[in-house]
């Protein structure tokens, strides 16, 4: 791969990390324990204010699936910089060839080409 697509692509992914890490902060807290993994803030107890309970409860439920989505993103975003160094960054993790490039604009984080993907 062209080195100049790599590089303008790994400025992506860094890009995209910190997108997904300010977006996560917002209501997760990095789990300190476990590299790489976000755990949605349970909504404080509310002194006696059962509605407002119920409110927050409703809104951890709406979060989680999200900050799942993130974090698994996040995973990839992750696990694609590491790549870099490793110079095995555009391939493909279940049959080692190439990344189409159109994938890898749209996707830089992609683990796999397009036909493995369709396969899984
Ligand atoms: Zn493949």
């Amino acid at each position: 791969m062209d080195e100049q697509i790599k590089t303008d692509l790994q400025e992506a992914l860094r890009k995209k990390k910190e997108e997904l890490e300010k977006q996560l902060s917002s209501f997760a807290s990095k789990d300190l324990k476990t590299k790489g993994d976000w755990d949605t803030r349970y909504p404080r107890t509310p002194e006696g204010n059962e509605e407002e309970a119920a409110d927050e409860v409703e809104e951890y439920s709406t979060r989680l699936p999200v900050e799942q989505s993130l974090e698994k993103t996040l995973q990839d975003v992750q696990n694609a910089l590491e790549k870099f160094p490793a110079g095995t960054y555009g391939i493909c993790e279940k049959c080692s060839q190439e990344i189409q490039k159109e994938r890898l604009f749209a996707l830089p984080e992609a683990r796999t080409c397009v036909n493995c993907a369709k396969i899984s």
